[in-house]
C-alpha cells in the first residue's frame, strides 16, 4: 500500500514535477532536439542533497523520451564484469541511471569513459601468452549519473557529461504546490492556510515534505480526523517527532557539539564529524547545506559557528 502511494508520489512527467524551473526547461529543449535529430539524449549528470528530485528527473526523461530507464547504485556495483554485462544488455536508447555515482570505482570508471564517448568498451585479454584487445560495440544509450557529492566525482568522468545541473533546495511557493497537489494522494483534509506549518518542517526538500505528509496522514487516520485543524497539527508534530525549522536528531547533534562541546568556537567540519563519528563528506554535502541555509550554522574563514538563530535552538535542546 505504501508503495502504491510512493508511486503516486513521484512524478512521471514534467506536469507533476514542481520548481527547478531553470533545470526543466533546459531538458525540454534537450529532448525535443534529441527527438528532432532522432538521436540519443546526451549524458546527464544531477547533483544536489538528497530527496531534491534527481531520481525523479531521470524517470521523467526516460517516459518523455519513451525510453526504458535501467537503475543502479553505483556501490552495488562490484566488479568491471557486472558493469560491462549491464552496459552489454542495453537497447538502443536505453537510459542508464546510476545513483550516486561518484562511489563508482576507478576500474568502473574507466570502462564508461569509452563506453560514454563512442558506446564503446576495450577488453583486454590474455591469449596464448599475449595480451589482445577486444572491442565491444554497445547501443547507444544515455547515462545519467546523480550525485549528492560533486567534489567526489573523478575530473574524467566529470568532463564527459555534456549536461551537469544542480538541483536547488524548493522556495515556499513550490512547496505549497507540492502540498497542494499530494494531500489528494494522502487523502489529507487540511487548508491551505495550515501549509506553512508544514513547510517549515520540510527542510525545503520535497522527500521530507512528503515523509511529514505521510506522518500526519497515518496520524489523522488513527484519531479517525476528518479534517485537520490547527491543533491537530501541532500535537501530530509533537506525537511525530517532527521538529520545528525541520532539524533532524543528527542536525541537532552537530548544533550541540558546535555551541557546547566546542563553546561556538570556529571549529572544522573534520572535528564535528569525527565527534559523531560520521563521515566528513555526509555532513558536508547533507547537514551542513541545510543548517547554513538555515541560518544556523555560519561558514566564517576560521571554521563553523552558530548564529544567534543556532544560540537558540542550542538553549532549547541543552
Ligand atoms: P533524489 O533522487 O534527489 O534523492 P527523488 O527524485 O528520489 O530525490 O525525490 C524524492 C521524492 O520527492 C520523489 O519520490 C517525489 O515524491 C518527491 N519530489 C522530488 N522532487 C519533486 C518535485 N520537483 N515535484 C514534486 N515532487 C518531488
Amino acid at each position: 500500500m505504501k508503495n502504491k502511494i510512493d508511486n503516486l508520489l513521484r512524478p512521471s512527467s514534467f506536469d507533476t514535477f514542481f520548481g527547478q524551473e531553470d533545470v526543466t526547461n533546459q531538458l525540454k529543449i534537450h529532448i525535443f532536439s534529441a527527438k528532432n535529430r532522432k538521436t540519443v539524449l546526451n549524458h546527464i549528470l544531477f547533483y544536489g542533497p538528497p530527496g531534491l528530485g534527481k531520481t525523479s528527473l531521470a524517470n521523467i526523461l526516460a517516459n518523455e523520451m519513451g525510453n526504458k530507464l535501467i537503475t543502479i547504485t553505483a556501490i552495488s556495483l562490484e566488479k568491471v564484469p557486472d558493469l560491462i554485462s549491464i552496459l552489454g544488455q542495453l537497447e538502443p536508447g536505453d537510459i542508464l541511471f546510476i545513483d550516486e555515482i561518484h562511489r563508482l570505482k576507478i576500474e568502473l570508471c574507466e570502462i564508461l569513459y569509452s563506453a560514454m564517448e563512442d558506446f564503446k568498451i576495450y577488453v583486454s585479454y590474455k591469449n596464448d601468452e599475449n595480451t589482445k584487445l577486444l572491442t565491444l560495440n554497445l547501443a547507444p544509450f544515455t547515462l545519467i549519473g546523480a550525485t549528492t557529492n560533486i567534489g567526489c566525482i573523478s575530473k574524467p568522468l566529470y568532463d564527459r557529461f555534456p549536461l551537469i545541473f544542480k538541483l536547488n533546495y524548493y522556495d515556499e511557493k513550490t512547496l505549497w504546490k507540492i502540498i497542494d497537489h499530494n494531500k489528494k494522494i494522502f487523502s489529507l483534509n487540511i487548508d491551505s492556510s495550515l501549509y506553512n506549518l508544514i513547510i517549515e518542517r520540510s527542510r525545503f526538500t520535497p522527500r521530507y515534505l512528503n515523509n511529514i505528509l505521510f506522518k500526519i496522514s497515518d496520524y489523522s487516520l488513527y484519531y479517525g480526523l476528518k479534517k485537520i485543524e490547527e491543533d491537530d497539527l501541532i500535537k501530530a508534530f509533537k506525537c511525530m517527532k517532527i521538529n520545528e525549522g525541520g532539524l533532524t536528531f543528527e542536525d541537532i547533534e552537530i548544533i550541540k557539539i558546535i555551541g557546547k562541546n566546542f563553546s561556538n568556537k570556529p571549529i572544522s567540519l573534520e572535528s564535528v564529524a569525527s565527534m559523531l563519528n560520521e563521515d566528513v563528506n555526509n555532513i558536508k554535502n547533507i547537514n551542513e547545506p541545510f543548517l547554513v541555509r538555515s541560518n544556523i550554522i555560519l561558514r566564517t574563514k576560521r571554521g563553523r559557528m552558530l548564529s544567534q538563530k543556532g544560540l537558540k535552538i542550542l538553549e532549547k535542546y541543552s
